[in-house]
Formats: C-alpha cells, sequence, structure tokens
C-alpha cells in the first residue's frame, strides 16, 4: 500500500494542479480534489483511480460544454461528491470488504446527477419537479427532464462500465432520483422579496432580502448531493448482495 501511496500523490497533484491552473477549483477545492484522489488511489490502487477519474474527466468536460457558467469548484462541493466514495475506500482498507461496492455506486450516483443535469439543462427543455410534477424554471433544484435523465443514465452506465458490476447501474440511477426527490423537497429554496427570484441563498443576487419558501436551512445542494450518493452507494451494495 506505501508503494501505491508513492505513486498516488505524484499523478494526482499532477492532475489537481492542471485543474487548478484552469480554474476548475478553488484552492480548498484542489485540496479536497487531492485527499479525495489521493485517498482513493492509495488505499484501492488503480481500480478505484480509473473509475474516479472516469467522474473527473466526463464532469469536468460536460461542466465546460454546459449553457450555464460554472464558478471553480470548492471542498465543500468536492467533498459532497467524492467524500462517500473516499470513507467507502477507508472502511474497505480497515477490513469491511463489503464496502468496495459502495465506492463506485457512490461515483455512480454523482455521475448520473452531473451528466442529467449538464445534458437536461442544454438539451432537455423545461424541466418538471419529480416530487410534484409542475414545470420548473429552468435549473431549478429537483427538476427533472426525459433527455436529462436519458443523460443520468448513461452517466451511471459509464461508471458502471468502468467498473464492471451490473449493480453500479442500478445504485447510480436510483440515487439520481433520490437526489431529484431530495432536491424537491427537503432542499432549502428562498424567494426574494425584492425581485421575485427563487434561489437557495440567503440573500439575492440583486441584493434583496429573501424568505424561506420551502426545505430545510441548512439543507443545500451539497448536503443533497452527499445524502444521495451515500443512498446511492448503500443501494449498489444491497442490490450487489441480494442478487
Ligand atoms: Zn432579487
Amino acid at each position: 500500500m506505501a508503494i501505491r501511496f508513492l505513486e498516488a500523490v505524484p499523478a494526482v497533484c499532477v492532475l489537481v494542479l492542471i485543474a487548478a491552473r484552469f480554474g476548475w477549483l478553488t484552492a480548498d477545492g484542489a485540496a479536497a480534489s487531492a485527499l479525495v484522489g489521493v485517498g482513493i488511489y492509495g488505499l484501492t490502487g488503480i481500480r478505484g483511480a480509473e473509475v474516479l477519474l472516469g467522474f473527473f474527466l466526463t464532469a469536468t468536460l460536460l461542466g465546460r460544454l454546459s449553457s450555464r457558467r460554472h464558478g471553480p469548484r470548492n471542498a465543500r462541493q468536492v467533498l459532497a461528491n467524492g467524500g462517500v466514495a473516499l470513507v467507502s475506500a477507508v472502511a474497505w482498507a480497515a477490513g469491511a470488504r463489503w464496502c468496495l461496492l459502495a465506492l463506485p455506486g457512490s461515483l455512480a450516483t454523482a455521475n448520473a446527477d452531473t451528466w442529467a443535469t449538464e445534458i437536461g439543462t442544454r438539451w432537455g427543455g423545461p424541466p418538471r419537479s419529480l416530487a410534484w410534477g409542475r414545470i420548473l424554471p429552468p435549473h431549478t433544484s429537483g427538476g427533472i427532464t426525459r433527455v436529462g435523465t436519458l443523460g443520468g443514465v448513461a452517466g451511471a452506465l459509464w461508471i458502471a462500465l468502468w467498473w464492471g458490476a451490473f449493480p453500479v447501474l442500478v445504485g447510480g440511477v436510483v440515487g439520481m432520483f433520490a437526489d431529484s426527490l431530495l432536491g424537491g423537497t427537503v432542499q432549502v429554496r428562498y424567494r426574494c422579496a425584492v425581485c421575485g427570484t427563487e434561489t437557495e441563498e440567503g440573500i439575492c443576487a440583486c441584493g434583496g432580502e429573501t424568505d424561506l419558501v420551502r426545505g430545510v436551512r441548512w439543507v443545500d445542494n451539497d448536503v443533497v448531493n452527499l445524502l444521495a450518493t451515500a443512498f446511492g452507494a448503500a443501494l449498489t451494495v444491497l442490490v450487489a448482495r441480494v442478487r
């Protein structure tokens, strides 16, 4: 394992520095990415590293092609998507062998959600609420489109193929729906008292005060991603057991 860490540190650091240089990661986002990358590569070896790379490359690429402009990812966002995978790798290395499948399961969920969001917002038309069935304004959390959902299934399949296990596909797809459901129910939503825009922020972009419309104050998009990836990971392990 020590040898693997010696390989992991330079390989991961080069990638993370490139990503930070291109403005895809903040400084703390780069540190969190290095932690997740070195941890997974060092603990599980090339198999875990490959599947993490498969997620990182396509998520970054789709983010670049996105109709929205993304700011650089910060540590909170990185850990919301990769934290469960890292914990799975630690648990597996500590002897809980059944935790290994949780790693691709959580990444399949994160990847499905990313592909669904990027593809859906670009080509999917107006989203609907999975929880309530209503048509929503573009980019609203919890909204899904048919095109985006197909993109999400492809995103989960991509990770399942890298790993080579069918339960990963199931966990990723159901995890993606869990993400939309949580995003449309418990995720916090404010409405600006001045311009009426709905937002996740306590203060609107126009500077106006906002009122809570729905959800739980501390549950933002990152918390929803963390919960959904944990759910997708658990479901992947469960499906592999009952098969
Ligand atoms: Zn406003």
